[in-house]
C-alpha cells in the first residue's frame, strides 16, 4: 500500500502561493486574511494560531477579529458588513460553531463570497454546483481533489464512492469529482447496509468523510483502490485516526494517513484561495 502524504502536496502548494503572492506583491499587492473568531474556544485558538502562522510564512498579511461569547447577531452581522466593505480585506474565515444566539445560516449568507475562502456562503456551494469561480469551494473539498491532482490520479471516467453528505465534505467533494468525469455514488447514515457494501466494493476511489473511527472496514472495499481517508477521530490514546481501518487500509492500492493527509492541504487550500481572491479583487479594480 502506498501513503499518499499530505505534507508533500501542501509544500509544493506553499512554493506556488509564495509565487504567486510576489507576483501581486510586485503590483503593490499584499493578501490579507481576517479571521473572526467569538469566544475562546481552546480548539478554535489553536487552529487560528496555525492559520496567522501559516498566513505569515505564505507572505499574506492577516488581521485578527476576537468577538466576545455573548456577542449579538446583529452586531456580528455588522462585524460581516465592515469586512465586507473594506477594501483592505481579501478573505475572511469565521470560526465554527457559532454560540447558541446566532443564526449561523445568516452569518454564512451574510458573508460576501469574493471574500469566502472557506466557502460557507451559498453563493460558494452555488459555484462548486456550477462548476463557475463565483466564491470557493470548502477547503477539505478541495484538498482531497488537490491530492488527486497532486499524485496523477485522474478521475476521468472512475468510479468514486463518497461516505458522508455534509455541505463540508461529502456533497461538495463529490460535486468537484462528477466535475472531473467521474461517475459518483455518495452514501449516508440512511443507505443500507448491503448498498454501503456495493458502492464501496465498486470504487475505484474511496472518499471517506464520516467521522467514525474504523468505519470503513474491508469489507466495504475492493481491491486496487485510491483511499482518501478524510476523518479526524480521537483514537482512544492522545492521538488522532480516520475513518479507515487497518485492514482496509493495508489492502488498498494508495491511501491518505491520518494525520499527515487531507487535513495538511487542507489549511495550503485556504492560503492559495486567500491569494486568489486578491488577484480576483485586483483584477475588478483595474
Ligand atoms: P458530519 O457533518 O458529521 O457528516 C458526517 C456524514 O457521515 C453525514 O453525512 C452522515 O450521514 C454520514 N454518516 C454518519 N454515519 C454513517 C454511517 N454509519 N454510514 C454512512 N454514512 C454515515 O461530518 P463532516 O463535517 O463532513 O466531517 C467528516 C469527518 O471529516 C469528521 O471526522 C471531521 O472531523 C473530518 N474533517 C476533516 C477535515 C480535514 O481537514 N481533514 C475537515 C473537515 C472535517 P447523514 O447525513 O445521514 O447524517
Amino acid at each position: 500500500m502506498r501513503e499518499l502524504k499530505g505534507l508533500t502536496v501542501a509544500n509544493d502548494m506553499t512554493e506556488k502561493t509564495l509565487q504567486r503572492v510576489q507576483e501581486l506583491e510586485a503590483r503593490g499587492i499584499t493578501p490579507m486574511l481576517a479571521t473572526v473568531r467569538v469566544g475562546a474556544n481552546p480548539g478554535d485558538i489553536a487552529y487560528e494560531n496555525g492559520l496567522l502562522e501559516r498566513a505569515e510564512k505564505n507572505g499574506i498579511d492577516s488581521e485578527q477579529i476576537v468577538l466576545p461569547e455573548n456577542i449579538t447577531q446583529e452586531d456580528l452581522l455588522a462585524e460581516i458588513d465592515k469586512l465586507n466593505q473594506d477594501p483592505g480585506v481579501d478573505g475572511v474565515l469565521i470560526f465554527r460553531p457559532l454560540p447558541k444566539q446566532i443564526d449561523e445560516e445568516a452569518v454564512c449568507r451574510a458573508l460576501d463570497p469574493k471574500k469566502d475562502v472557506d466557502g460557507i456562503t451559498p453563493g460558494s456551494m452555488a459555484g462548486v454546483f456550477m462548476g463557475s469561480e463565483k466564491g470557493f469551494p470548502p477547503c477539505t473539498a478541495a484538498a482531497c481533489i488537490q491530492m488527486l491532482d497532486y499524485y496523477g490520479i485522474d478521475l476521468n471516467g472512475k468510479n468514486v464512492t463518497v461516505f458522508g453528505r455534509s455541505l463540508v465534505v461529502g456533497k461538495p467533494v463529490a460535486m468537484m469529482a462528477m466535475d472531473r468525469n467521474a461517475t459518483v455514488t455518495i452514501c449516508h447514515s440512511r443507505t443500507t447496509p448491503e448498498m454501503l457494501r456495493d458502492a464501496g466494493r465498486k470504487a475505484d476511489v474511496v472518499i471517506a468523510a464520516v467521522g467514525r473511527a474504523d468505519f470503513l472496514t474491508r469489507d466495504l472495499t475492493g481491491e486496487d483502490q485510491i483511499i482518501l481517508d478524510v476523518g479526524i477521530n480521537d483514537d482512544g490514546a492522545g492521538g488522532i485516526c480516520g475513518d479507515v481501518d487497518q485492514e482496509a487500509a493495508s489492502a488498498a492500492a494508495a491511501v491518505t494517513p491520518v494525520p499527515g493527509g487531507v487535513g495538511s492541504v487542507t489549511t495550503a487550500i485556504l492560503m492559495d484561495h486567500v491569494v486568489t481572491a486578491a488577484a480576483r479583487s485586483a483584477l475588478q479594480k483595474k
